[in-house]
């Protein structure tokens, strides 16, 4: 299966031993995002990097796991009850700046997450999260409908 190489940058010490193993020069980029088109997945840079900053992912992800629809909803219910919260939570951390509510925003925003990962959309190039991708792009709300646009057109479609 052909896999490529990806940096998650919050790990990266930026030792540049990557750099050195790499015999494509893929690693070595301005804008420390892997140079796909060079990358051929021969997994150096993972063995070599001391951070486990490098993953290799497939080129070609598998379809998910189909939910049902009842769970689906169920799922997209309680994210946006978390969303409400987060948005809660925020509203009252800009007006008296508790570190407390800060922290709920937060907690409130990774359970969104991780509920809609759950409802089916761990994968965001899955047909399922094009769907609902289509579904915002058409929402009213035009700031939401820009960013799901511009999401689409730089997300490919597995
Ligand atoms: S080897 Fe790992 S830690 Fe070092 S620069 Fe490369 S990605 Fe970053
Ligand atoms: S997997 Fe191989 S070719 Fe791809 S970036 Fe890492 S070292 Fe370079």
């Amino acid at each position: 299966m052909k896999e490529y190489a990806v940096r998650n940058i919050r790990l990266c010490t930026k030792d540049c031993l990557c750099l050195y193993v790499c015999p494509t020069g893929a690693t070595d980029t301005e804008d420390s995002i892997i140079d796909r088109e060079k990358c051929i997945g021969c997994g150096a840079c993972a063995r070599a990097c001391p951070g486990g900053a490098i993953s290799l992912v497939p080129a070609r992800m598998p379809p998910q796991q189909p939910k049902t629809e009842g769970v689906t909803a169920a799922m997209r219910r309680l994210a946006l009850n978390k969303v409400k919260e987060e948005n809660l939570a925020r509203t009252i951390y800009n007006k008296n700046g508790s570190p407390l509510m800060a922290a709920v925003a937060r907690s409130c925003r990774l359970t969104a997450e991780d509920i809609y990962r759950e409802a089916g959309y761990m994968l965001p190039q899955s047909a399922n999260a094009r769907a609902l991708l289509k579904e915002i792009a058409l929402s009213s709300d035009k700031y939401a409908a820009e960013i799901a646009k511009q999401l689409m057109s730089l997300l490919p479609l597995n």
